[in-house]
């Protein structure tokens, strides 16, 4: 294993930063989250989970797509810009690296291929950090993540105390080290386990129980509480649903997709007016529904990775493990 002291870390980055673009976890203003090292204004977060996920680099929050002119009665397409420049993520946490498996199933399959995403997917190079002992709120064991390992990264790094280890997962992450084998040391340390997660949830049979829910009581009592701030999808890894809008000047305009949210009622709402997620309890049952039984019964998967993020942000305490377990001690056929 490669090993470098945690105080030479920012030095590392910034000797990156001068041949690549590399985005890492900072602290500004004391909200936590990915900016481009090099342009930021905060200090390197790395004692914890960023209260942002790094999914913005990806998929990002306001993208344009196309832009156009119009010429007497024609219209053309101007440009179509699906090329990324190569980014490197530093410092993603094991439950973020989980949850582009999510996004890729989106973007990626089904006979449907997002070039946007993918151009930036295929121009990405993770070197994650495993987690020695999640947070209160992280539940990420209890859908069989190691906060200690990323499977899906090209370098997996693990915190030693005064010193983070480095492993190359792939042929593009032992490049990484490679490049910048002058910062770091040969040690035999093996890498650290993580502690359990202290939050738990058993998600097995959940999707099966939710198929026979949609009507069920519970979202009535559910539902009332929230505010349709769209807090919980804004910070969630896997959320990924869309919006695409045009700004039109004189006779050229262009595309953009934004971030939008199922919790907003403009979400569904029609043209005409009708919205068939009328109110906060369709809109909340969709959120989870679409989590535990609609993704698992397209894609084979849950579109949850126990990062917390929703639980702990969330202003009135909306909580997805609570969910879980309410759903568990329902008796259908009482
Ligand atoms: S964060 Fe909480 S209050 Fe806000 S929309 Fe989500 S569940 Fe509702
Ligand atoms: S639903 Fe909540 S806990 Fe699960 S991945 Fe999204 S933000 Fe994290």
């Amino acid at each position: 294993m490669k090993t470098i002291k945690k105080a030479k870390i920012a030095e590392l980055l910034d000797k990156i930063a001068a041949e690549q673009t590399i985005f890492a976890p900072v602290a500004v203003e004391g909200v936590t989250r990915f900016a481009r090292w090099g342009q930021h204004k905060g200090d390197l977060y790395l004692e914890g989970n960023s209260l942002l996920p790094p999914k913005d680099l990806l998929f990002p929050q306001t993208e344009k797509m196309y832009s156009y002119h119009v010429k007497g009665m024609t219209a053309a397409v101007d440009e179509v810009a699906t090329t990324a420049e190569p980014q490197i993520i530093f410092g993603i946490r094991p439950c973020d690296v989980k949850s582009l498996e999510m996004l890729d199933d989106v973007f990626l399959t089904k006979g449907y291929v997002d070039e946007f995403y993918k151009s930036r997917r295929d121009n990405t190079l993770l070197v994650a950090l495993g987690c020695r002992k999640p947070e209160p709120t992280c539940f990420c064991t209890s859908w069989g993540i190691d906060p200690a390992q990323a499977p899906g990264a090209d370098v997996n790094a693990f915190d030693l105390g005064e010193e983070l280890g480095f492993e190359a997962r792939t042929e593009a992450g032992q490049k990484f080290l490679d490049a910048y084998t002058q910062f770091f040391s040969e040690a035999s340390s093996s890498a650290p386990k993580a502690e359990e997660c202290t939050l738990k949830v058993d998600p097995e049979g959940i999707t099966e129980k939710l198929q026979k829910m949609f009507e069920y009581s519970l979202w009535d009592e559910l539902y009332h509480k929230c505010l349709g701030c769209g807090i919980c999808t804004y910070v969630c890894p896997t959320c990924h649903c869309f919006d695409i809008q045009s700004e039109n000047r004189g006779d050229q305009g262009f595309k953009f997709r934004c971030w939008d949210s199922c919790m907003f009622s403009e979400y569904t709402r029609m043209a005409g007016g009708h919205n068939p997620r009328p109110s906060k309890k369709e809109r909340l049952r969709n959120r989870f529904l679409h989590k535990l039984q609609y993704f698992p019964e397209r894609y084979n998967k849950f579109a949850c990775v126990g990062c917390g993020r929703c639980l702990s942000k969330c202003p009135v305490n909306m909580d997805i493990t609570r969910l879980i377990d309410r759903v568990k001690e329902v008796k259908l056929d009482e």
